[in-house]
Formats: C-alpha cells, sequence, structure tokens
C-alpha cells in the first residue's frame, strides 16, 4: 500500500490544500477519502465511514446524489465553461432570489472568501468608509480584511492573525465577542460613522454551532441602519443549511448584503454575494467597484447547484432534516451524560456541535474552555468505529437527507462504545 501521507507531505504544505484536513486539532493523519455515496465516505483502503463533515456543509444531499451527478454530467458533455452568459446562471440567480430576503441582485462566484472580500469591498465603495466590525471566533474566508483578530482591550483595533496581512489594513477591522451586545454598542458609539459594515454569521458555525442571543442580531440592524453602516450576513454555512433561504428567512432578517456559497454549489466550487440593488448596482460593469472571475457562474457548478436547490426545495425537507439533527444531538447529550461526561449541543436545521461543557457556549472564549482534550479521544475514538465527526472541537457536524434512522442508529451504538472507554 502507498503511503499518501508521506507523498502528501513532500508536494502539500502539511499535506493537504486546506489547513483543517490535516487533523492538526485532534492530531493524528487524515484518511484518503476515494469515494462517496449517500451518508458514507470511502477510504482508499476501503474501509467505509459515516460521514457527518460532508465537505465541510455542502452534502446537504450527501454524497453523489444521482439528480446532482446527472446535472453535471449532462452538462459537462456539452462544455466545461463558456465565457458568455448562460441560462443556467438565471436560474439559479432566480432561485436564490427568490428565496432569500433582500437579495434583488447577485453576482456568483466561485468560493466563500471571494463572497465576503468582493462584499467588504463593495460596502467600503459605497459608504467611502474604511473600519469594519466583525465578531471573534467567526470565520469568513482567508481575504486580508477578514484573517484579523481582536487586540487587547475592549474595541481596540484589530491585529493579523495570520503573518502577510499588513497592520495598518488589521487596525480596520474591530473584532468583537459573538453575542456582545455592550461592545456592540461601545463601538458603533466611539466609531459608528467610521464603520462601511458589520459582517457576521447569523448563526455562528465556525466556533462550533452557536445560536445568536435573543435581540443580538436586531441590534445588529438597529446600529447599522442609525449609523449607515452595511449589514452583511455571511450565510456561507447557513445559507439553506439551516432553513430554505437561510437565517436570513428563518429569523425574517433584513440584511443589506449576503453571502452564500456551500449547500448552494452542491460540492463545486461556487459562492455568492448579493442584496439590495441600490448597493449591488455599484458592482461592475455597472458601478465603479470592480469585480470579475473567468470561471464564475460556471456552467457545471450552477448545474450542479441548481439540480441540489431543486431536490432540496419541497415541503418538510427542513423539518425533517432538523428533527433528525435535534434528536441525534440530543441523544449524544443523553449518552453522555449517562456515562458521566459534561457535554451539551446546540443543533439547528442540518448542523450541530456537540460540546465537552454542561451548558452550551455563546461565544468564542466560552468554546475554548470546552474540554478539547476530551473531543479529541472522542473524535478518535468515533472514526474508529466507522463515524466521521469533524477534526476539530471548533467546527460544526452536517448531518444530510442521506443520514437513515439506521445510520443515526449506526451513529449512537458507536458513541455509546467510545463514551464507555473513553
Ligand atoms: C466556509 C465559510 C467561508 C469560506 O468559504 P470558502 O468557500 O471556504 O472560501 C466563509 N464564511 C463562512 C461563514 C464559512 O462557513
Amino acid at each position: 500500500m502507498e503511503d499518501y501521507w508521506e507523498r502528501a507531505q513532500e508536494l502539500l504544505p502539511g499535506g493537504v490544500n486546506s489547513p483543517v484536513r490535516a487533523f492538526r486539532s485532534v492530531g493524528g493523519k487524515p484518511f484518503f477519502a476515494r469515494r462517496g455515496e449517500g451518508a458514507y465516505l470511502e477510504d482508499s483502503e476501503g474501509a467505509r465511514y459515516i460521514d457527518f463533515v460532508m465537505s465541510y456543509g455542502p452534502l446537504i444531499l450527501g454524497h453523489a446524489h444521482p439528480q446532482v451527478v446527472q446535472a453535471v454530467i449532462r452538462q459537462a458533455s456539452s462544455g466545461l465553461s463558456y465565457g458568455t452568459p448562460t441560462e443556467l446562471e438565471l436560474k439559479m440567480a432566480e432561485i436564490l432570489c427568490e428565496a432569500v430576503p433582500g437579495l434583488e441582485m447577485v453576482r456568483m462566484v466561485n468560493s466563500g472568501t471571494e463572497a465576503t472580500m468582493a462584499a467588504i469591498r463593495l460596502a467600503r465603495g459605497v459608504t467611502g468608509r474604511a473600519r469594519i466590525v466583525k465578531f471573534s471566533g467567526s470565520y469568513h474566508g482567508h481575504g486580508d480584511s477578514l484573517l484579523v483578530k481582536a487586540g487587547s482591550g475592549a474595541a481596540s483595533l484589530g491585529v493579523p492573525d495570520s503573518l502577510g496581512v499588513p497592520e495598518p489594513l488589521a487596525a480596520l477591522t474591530l473584532s468583537i465577542p459573538y453575542n456582545d451586545i455592550e461592545s456592540l454598542r461601545a463601538v458603533f458609539h466611539d466609531v459608528g460613522d467610521e464603520i462601511a459594515a458589520v459582517i457576521m454569521e447569523p448563526v455562528a458555525g465556525n466556533m462550533g454551532t452557536i445560536l445568536p442571543v435573543p435581540g443580538f442580531l436586531e441590534t445588529v440592524r438597529d446600529l447599522t441602519r442609525r449609523y449607515e453602516s452595511l449589514w452583511i450576513v455571511d450565510e456561507v454555512m447557513t445559507g439553506f443549511r439551516v432553513a430554505w433561504g437561510g437565517a436570513s428567512r428563518l429569523f425574517g432578517l433584513d440584511p443589506d448584503l449576503i453571502c452564500l456559497a456551500k449547500v448552494i454549489g452542491a460540492g463545486m466550487p461556487v459562492g455568492a454575494f448579493g442584496g439590495k440593488k441600490q448597493y449591488m448596482q455599484h458592482i461592475s460593469p455597472l458601478g465603479p467597484v470592480y469585480q470579475a472571475g473567468t470561471l464564475s457562474g460556471n456552467p457545471v457548478a450552477m448545474a450542479a447547484g441548481v439540480a441540489q436547490l431543486e431536490e432540496i426545495h419541497r415541503p418538510n425537507f427542513y423539518s425533517q432534516l432538523e428533527l433528525k439533527t435535534k434528536e441525534l444531538a440530543d441523544q449524544l447529550v443523553g449518552l453522555g451524560r449517562k456515562h458521566g461526561f459534561s457535554v451539551s449541543a446546540n443543533a439547528i436545521g442540518g448542523m450541530f456541535t456537540l460540546f465537552f461543557s454542561d451548558r452550551v457556549p455563546a461565544n468564542f472564549d466560552e468554546v475554548g474552555r470546552c474540554d478539547q482534550a476530551r473531543y479529541r479521544k472522542f473524535f478518535h475514538g468515533m472514526l474508529k468505529s466507522g463515524v466521521f465527526l469533524p477534526p476539530s472541537p471548533f467546527e460544526s457536524a452536517f448531518p444530510s437527507w442521506a443520514h437513515t434512522e439506521s445510520t443515526i442508529d449506526s451513529t449512537l451504538k458507536a458513541a455509546e462504545h467510545v463514551f464507555q472507554g473513553l
């Protein structure tokens, strides 16, 4: 058997093309996938795992859903890319604009990162302001303005969260704790008229699944409106994951700009940003804020995304997915507690996180105080038992439509066994 991992470490930084895949937070080495089918992922040696990573979110129907695969094959045989507009892009735009509140105009891109970078540029271009506000522990892709963490002291200037991000740029990003209404008010009180936008996950998913406390989203909307800043709702993870039309529709939000990716691309490289026409008409070629992409709106990617969206747009899809997700999360908590562990869980739509803490956390610091060593052991125990959970206590787990009752039962049996030996 060839050692893929040895070869990968020679050729790819850390052996991977995206850091979380290297299993650094849990230790050990990742498996190489060769096949996916429904809820299952098969590794290069033929072992099968019940997959709750699901490509980190896109695969809400599971791996290789026949409708999605057929759409890709059909489109691919007519050409992979044209460099002219296609009807498929219209179809995608119509679905998105019909489903997502406030989405009047949309621009397709190739990743979530691209979507957030462009939304930030647009917000800065429209307002003529430079500062942005984000929440610590949220992830908005790897754009320079967004790889920023809080400096010391409340409402201080942001500092780079990566080498290579210039300090003067990072200083324009203010990072405050999620769910912290007071810090938010303080920031707007101090520099509100310099803030181009607040960018946020409406349900945080990149520090584990963290729900917004009552009044939090409303306060962001109030303040951004009062100070004439834009509200960018980053639904790259939550869009069509927590509900049809995303958290914006579920919670009745009124965002100025919205970022999408993951589920809308069904596993192809797809992102989108859009929002109110009064803002989107500033995008090139209509307006002076530049944005472009050789493969943006790619027909094969659009075919996959449209096929998935059409498949999940039916009554009870999300209520059933959420029921399954909540039941799984509840039962995991029950099993953990039965075996004497302090565990809790948040679940919404098709995403959840099991926390090794007796109370669900409300922000990044609280997630950091969960028992991470215990999660690591739990992760490896589950993997050995054939269940692939997120390889980090800061990632959400993603059940899909393909996770049937019997898949969930097998998962719970594995968990019972793993908790016993933890
Ligand atoms: C995944 C994610 C991104 C980045 O998307 P990529 O396609 O990985 O660039 C941005 N924002 C949120 C909320 C995400 O979950």
